[in-house]
């Protein structure tokens, strides 16, 4: 099925690799596509598009599948993602967990490992990572030179004096540490580092709910929050790549204080940490989300309480963000259990009025992620190939003529 969004490209000549990425983007999100499909979504000419064709296919990105008869008797050749083209490996790191994937080029995961961890300093997640990479290609081989890199996603704000550097959701010790650069002198691979939200937005863009959608809101409930925004069909990451750290913003002011030195931050009301102080666990540095499935599987009252007090800022945040960004739809995810989730935003409506409130809607405003758990770590893993692949997201929101 063709999905309803175009994809357009330029016939420019210096625009070719852009044109590839359009190419490959159209077959990644529809299917596999004949070239006559890929001239109708993309608007690029038929030669265009049997030049980039030709060129993806013989760098084997792209494989002919069996020919469709046409009704008008042109046989035409649909093209499809060759899996194998290409490899990825994303990897995660959080206060307990650190999580690599090797991806292909379709996105599906082709070996997967984890490992627990107890808030590591750089000195000592930086060496797991690379074993983890290293682990990770010696459990699914695959040709090298088809690597096209490491995609690390982690906890955000990065790099803010002041903030956050004592703070309980923010990773210790980390303040001005290069990851990329110490991650691939370790691996010898290129690196690229984005916070989690970020991750999963493109996570959730790629494999999730927001497939088809051009502006959406990741909000990320970790061990802090932070929201991922994919704005215009572009990643928005602020002047400092800090754009989204909404969990520092004041939703109560004079509220519970907050390690970042405010009061009445987001975070302090919609979070793992919050859910866990909330709940009086002897050990909330140590809690793990799995308890808050048990418990809301038990009806205790305590989560239904917190549940209760997360509503109000979280719909003031979903309030703020539609007002400030009018996202197609805002969608909520994260390390929080997916059951958990659901329950919170089962509670939102009736949310505020906003310039999102309108019938003329093909999504609900708020939607729950669909890509799981490994959604950030997914993301990750796409960062390189997205960068290699991926056109500038914008050009698939130009509608049919
Ligand atoms: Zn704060």
């Amino acid at each position: 099925m063709i999905s309803r969004k175009a994809v357009s490209g330029t016939n420019l000549e210096q625009a070719k690799s852009h044109n590839r990425r359009v190419v490959i983007e159209a077959i990644r999100t529809n299917g596999a596509l004949s070239r006559a499909a890929i001239a109708r979504l993309t608007a690029l000419s038929t030669q265009t598009i049997s030049n980039i064709v030709e060129e993806l296919e013989t760098a084997e990105l792209l494989r002919a599948e069996a020919t469709l008869k046409g009704a008008r008797g042109q046989p035409a050749v649909p093209y499809s993602i060759n899996p194998d083209g290409g490899y990825s490996i994303g990897l995660q790191l959080d206060h307990q967990l650190a999580v690599g994937v090797i991806t292909d080029l379709s996105g599906t995961v082709r070996a997967r490992i984890e490992h627990p961890v107890d808030r590591p300093t750089p000195a000592q997640a930086m060496p797991l990572l690379a074993a983890i990479a290293g682990d990770l290609m010696r459990k699914f081989r695959f040709d090298r030179q088809r690597l096209f890199g490491i995609g690390v996603a982690m906890p955000g704000p990065f790099d803010v004096e002041g903030m956050t550097s004592v703070g309980p959701t923010a990773l210790p010790g980390w303040q001005d540490f290069p990851v990329a650069d110490e991650l691939q002198r370790l691996t010898g691979i290129a690196v690229t580092v984005e916070n989690d939200a970020t991750a999963a937005a493109i996570g959730e863009r790629l494999y999730g709910v927001a497939r088809n959608l051009g502006s959406f809101v990741y909000l990320f409930i970790g061990t802090g929050l932070g929201a991922g925004l994919f704005l215009d069909g572009h990643l928005y990451k602020g002047s400092r790549h800090n754009a989204g750290e909404i969990g520092h913003m004041i939703v109560r002011p004079g509220g519970l204080s907050c390690g970042c030195g405010k009061r009445g931050c987001l975070e302090r009301y919609v979070s793992l940490r919050a859910a866990y102080d909330r709940l009086d666990l002897p050990d909330p540095d140590h809690a793990s989300p799995d308890v808050l499935e048990e418990l809301l599987a038990q009806g205790d009252d305590r989560l239904e309480a917190w549940i209760a007090d997360a509503v109000d800022p979280l719909r003031q945040a979903i309030d703020v963000l539609e007002l400030a960004l009018d996202p197609e739809t805002v969608v909520v995810g994260g390390f929080m259990p997916l059951p958990v989730i659901e329950a919170l935003v089962a509670r939102l409506e009736p949310l505020h009025l906003s310039v999102s409130s309108t019938r003329a809607r093909s999504t609900p405003r708020v939607l729950v992620g669909a890509a799981g758990k490994d959604t950030s770590v997914l993301g990750a893993a796409a960062l390189p190939i997205f960068s290699e692949t991926n056109p500038q997201f914008d050009v698939l929101q130009k509608p049919l003529g």
